[in-house]
This record gives C-alpha cells, structure tokens and sequence, in this order.
C-alpha cells in the first residue's frame, strides 16, 4: 500500500573519505555580505554518518584563493516525497544535509505543510484510506449473494474514520522525521526562501549551501469564478468535519474521480461536472469509455461538456452550481479537482534567475539541474510526472549525481499508475492511441468479462484488459486494466513491460487460476490489427462491447 511506496528503508551506510570536522564546523571564508547568523550544523554531531568532504576544505594547496566553504553540501526546501528521498540519500552517501519543512497541518497553505508532503498529509495515503472506508458498502451489498444478510443497515461514522485517519498521518509524519534524524540530516522548520544561489533564508535564518534542491511541490486549483470561496479542493475534501450529503465534484481527472468512488460508496449524492465528452484525458481511450461506464452503473451522476462559470450559495445554506449548460441545486459541498500548480510563488526564484514555465513549475535539464547550475528541482514541483514514485526516483538520482560521482537521470519510461477509482484503473506504457502514433503497425488485445464474484453477488461489475503489441517486433508497449485489483496486478506486470519482453513471453507464461490477472496471459487472439495505411482488421471497441453483451 501507499506507504510502502514513501516510507523509506534505510541503507546501512559506510564511508572512506576523509571526515573533515574542523573544516564543516568552522567555516574560514564565508561568501555572505549580509549579517550572518551562524547556525552550526548539529546533526554532524551525529558520527554514525561520516561526512565526506563535497564541502570545499577552505585553504587550498597552491595559495591560490579559497573556494567558498558552506554550512551544507545540501539545503532541501520542502520535505515532500522528492526533498526527503534525496537528502536521506544524499545523507547516506556521505553529504551534510539540511531540509526545511513549514509546520503541520492537514490543509496546505503558505505557512502550513508539513513533513512527508502531499502524498502522506494530503495524497495518496489519506485518499487511499478513504478508499478502504467507501469500499465497505459495495462489499455488505456484494456479501448477500454469498449468504450474508445484516439484521439492519451498517452505518458509517464519518467522524471515526476522519480521526483514525488523522491519527495515523500524525504516526506517519513523526515516521518520516525519524528517518531524516537517523539519516543525519539536519531538519528546520519555518519556510524557505532563495536568496542567492547558495543562500537559503528559513524565517529570518541564512543558510549557505553548495547546492539548494526546490521540492515544494504544488497546491490545489481552483479557477476564479464568481462564488470561488464556496469551493473545496482536495485538501479539504480528505478532511471535512462531517459526511457531504450532495456533492458537486468538478474536474475529470484522477482525483475529481477516486473522490467521485469515495463519496459514493459512503453514499453521498455524487455528481462529476466534465469539459470534455470523457473522464481522464491522456488516458487509453477504451479505459476512459469503460470507467466512465462502470461509475454510472454505481450511482455516479456524470455531467459531461459543462463547465463551472459560477457558485451561488442559497438561503438554506446550500450551494448551486452554474455551468455552460444550466445549473443544479441543493449541493452541501462543491470540490474543485481542477488540477494543481507549483508552490513556486514569493521562493525567490526570479531574483537568483530560476527559469519557470508558465504554470510556474521550474525548468529543469535531464539531470534535474535548473538554470542555475547550484540550483537542482525534483518532485512536482518540475511538472514532468507528478507522482510519489517519481518524484523518489528523481531525489534519488539527484543524490547519486551529486554526491555518488554517479550522474543518473531519471528514466521516465514505461512509469507506471494507477487511478484508485471503483473499479480501480492500472496502466503502464503506451495507450493505443500513442502506439499508433509511434509504431503505426500494433495488434491489439481486449478481455471484457463479469468477474467470478459477479457471477454470485449479482452486481453489474465487469473488468476490462488490454494488450498493446508492436506487431513488427511483438514487444508488448502497453498494459491497462480497469476492474477489481487493477493497480496490485499493474504493478506485478509493469517489471515485464519495463524489460521489454515481447507477447510470446506473455504466451508463454502460466496462468495462476482462477484469477483476473491470467486474462493477461491467456489472450491469444487479436482484438484488432491497425496497419499504417490499411483498413483495421477486427472488432472495433463497440463490436467487443456488443458480442460481450454490454
Ligand atoms: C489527492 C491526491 C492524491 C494523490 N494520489 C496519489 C497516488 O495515489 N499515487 C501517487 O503516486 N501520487 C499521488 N498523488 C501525487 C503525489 O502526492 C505527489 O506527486 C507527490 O507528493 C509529490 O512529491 P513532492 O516531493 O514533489 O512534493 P510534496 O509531497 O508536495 O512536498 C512538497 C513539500 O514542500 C513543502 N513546502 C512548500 N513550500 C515550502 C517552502 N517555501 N519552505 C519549506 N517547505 C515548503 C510543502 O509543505 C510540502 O510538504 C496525489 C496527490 C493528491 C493531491
């Protein structure tokens, strides 16, 4: 689960190189102008982490001047999934390390965070709990064609699940200030700004560093329109004092979705206001049909080509949502899941000359390097894809350019995610529609099928599985799924996709029976083979859906 996902194991470390203790704790020749408030480095105190010496010793051999000496190798700002990995890494390989976090809270904002980041305050983690808690409804519901009856209706208690949940991000962020301790890196609290490029300022504190790494982050969106501060972002939404009864949940993407599943299975009235035609644009284009389906058969009101123009809050207390197309009434919650943007705003960054794009996430080359070479960015923060495990695997690669003389860029190949919808999505590699686009020629592969536990239960459900092939090659570039257990066995199956190995490794691998999963290895037909500059042979997605009685 999530957690095994961020929280980290730690690498016994040891270090030949020479521990230079006088250097680090009394810097000759300090490059700042301003007051100086010298903050010794206490962690070094700690010896179970001989620093190696990236600080440059302050004399030189030749009598030449001395380079600059720095009360850190490393300055992290924000200690987020990105920001811990790399300063623990780069910890135990030697690096004197400090990270700046601001203050917990489960609400985000300029002056509140807190350590473990998004993914565990306001992520992954608390979502997936949510996840767990509305998955019990369809269970009781399911359970009475195996013969269970319930003499009366199970209630929830909203309050209990927000304060067990609560409890155990507490337990999971004191987790990860172990793990920084005992990684030797040095955590503050307070907000970090840049000041030059190897100054950090926490609250009036400077802090001179060799290289400074910006793992902010980002926040949650929400468009300006009339009535604004009647919304939620998601945020909120993890952490509401009490159960929404109708919810207006806008935004087609991944979040807007998995809150979509978590209010309903609490049984709240959920309606997904969409742009587009479809849910989860950049998604394979049979996955987003099929999802979109599978919702709605769960109670999931979907109002596609609408869009927000504005909030109007009633009398009563409840809100109505204005869109292109009318407007709808009676909400006691609206959430916006219209994306996200970086935390880069008031970071100093334009001072020091940090290019950032548009939307304000900072530009950075394959190494991660920004436009200022002491200056290094990981995480959301970048834009490039923003998840937990790439945003680990962007810190570590960054801790091993720095200070492993190793230097590696993240491998943003064949990455692969999982949206936690019911039914749950797992994807990795190439939609239908890239693999096209890149390979012309692809066969393609489709299982539509009623689960087993369907068959008993009674329930509508179906699961849905793609192959995508090279047919040149039999490479196989893409895997989806939607149904029951999508992300467990995406996961198993992106190892195979990542490798490269082709279809007949898949044919030739054993099912494990009876599950879903040997679908993947047991698909021996073409649903459809698509050839450059040919007509397509086989069925197209609505003729599968037909012959499968859908
Ligand atoms: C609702 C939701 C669900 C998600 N679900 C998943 C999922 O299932 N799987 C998945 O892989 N990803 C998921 N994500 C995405 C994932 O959480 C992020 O990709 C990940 O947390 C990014 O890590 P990061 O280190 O870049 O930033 P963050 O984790 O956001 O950390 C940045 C940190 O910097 C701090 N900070 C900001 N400014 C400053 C400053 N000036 N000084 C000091 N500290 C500062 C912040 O307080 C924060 O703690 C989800 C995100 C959301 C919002």
């Amino acid at each position: 689960m999530a957690t095994s996902l961020t929280t980290p194991k730690l690498s016994s470390f040891s270090c030949s190189a020479t521990f230079t203790l006088n250097s680090l704790f009394f810097p000759k020749s300090l490059h700042l102008s301003r007051p100086y408030f010298l903050s010794l480095p206490t962690t070094l105190l700690s010896l179970s982490h001989p620093r190696r010496t990236f600080a440059v010793r302050s004399q030189s051999q030749n009598g030449a001047d001395a380079p600059p000496h720095y009360d850190f190798d490393l300055f992290t700002i924000g200690a987020g999934s990105g920001g811990v990995r790399a300063s623990r890494f780069a910890a135990s390989y030697g690096a004197n390390v400090a990270i700046c976090e601001l203050p917990f809270s489960t609400i985000s904002s300029d002056t509140t965070g807190g350590v473990g980041g998004t993914c565990v305050i306001r992520g992954c983690v608390p979502k997936k709990l949510l996840v767990y808690a509305s998955k019990y409804s369809h269970e009781f519901e399911e359970s009475n064609g195996f013969g269970w009856k319930y003499d009366s209706e199970p209630k929830h208690n909203w309050s209990t699940l927000i304060a067990n949940k609560n409890a155990e991000l507490q337990r999971l962020t004191g987790i990860y200030k172990n793990t920084l301790k005992n990684a030797g890196v040095k955590l503050i609290e307070g907000r970090g700004k840049i000041i030059d490029p190897h100054t950090v300022d926490v609250d009036g504190r400077l802090y001179s560093a060799k290289h400074i790494l910006v793992s902010v982050g980002g926040r949650p969106f929400i468009p300006d329109i009339p009535g604004r501060e009647h919304a939620i972002d998601s945020d909120a939404a993890l952490d509401l004092p009490s159960k929404p009864e109708k919810i207006a949940i806008v935004g087609g993407g991944y979040i807007a979705l998995e809150f979509a599943g978590i209010f309903n299975g609490l049984k709240s009235d959920v309606h997904v206001f969409i742009r587009q035609k479809k849910v989860l644009r950049g998604f394979d284009e049979e996955v987003r049909d099929f999802v979109g389906e599978q919702m709605s058969l769960r109670g999931i009101e979907f109002h596609t080509e609408e869009s927000p123009q504005a909030i109007i809050k009633s009398a009563d207390g409840s809100f109505s949502l204005k869109t292109n197309k009318g407007s709808l009434e009676g909400f006691s919650h609206i959430f916006f899941a219209t994306g996200r943007r970086p935390n880069t705003k008031n970071l100093g960054l334009e001072s020091v000359g940090v290019k950032v794009d548009k939307d304000g996430a900072i530009q950075v080359d394959e190494y991660s390097q920004t436009s200022v070479p002491s200056i290094w960015a990981v995480g959301d923060v970048t834009n490039r894809i923003n998840l937990t495990p790439v945003a680990l695997m962007e810190g570590m690669a960054l801790a091993k350019t720095l200070f492993q003389d190793e230097p590696t860029k993240p491998d943003f190949r064949a990455v692969p995610s999982a949206v936690f919808s019911q039914p749950p999505i797992g994807q990795v590699g190439l939609t239908e529609e890239q693999a096209v686009e890149q390979y012309g020629d692809i066969d393609i592969f489709t299982a539509n099928f009623r689960p087993m536990k369907a068959t008993l239960s009674g329930l509508p459900d179906r699961a849905f599985m793609k192959l995508i092939v090279c047919a040149k090659t039999n490479e196989v570039l893409g895997l989806h799924m939607c149904g029951e257990d999508a992300a467990e066995i995406v996961q198993g199956f992106a190892v195979a996709i990542k490798a490269g190995l082709t279809k007949s490794a898949f044919d030739a691998t054993v099912g494990v029976h009876p599950t879903a999963a040997e679908e993947f290895v047991t698909m021996r037909t073409p649903t459809r083979k698509i050839r450059k500059n040919q007509p397509s042979e086989g069925k197209s997605n609505s003729e599968v859906k037909a012959a499968a009685g859908v």
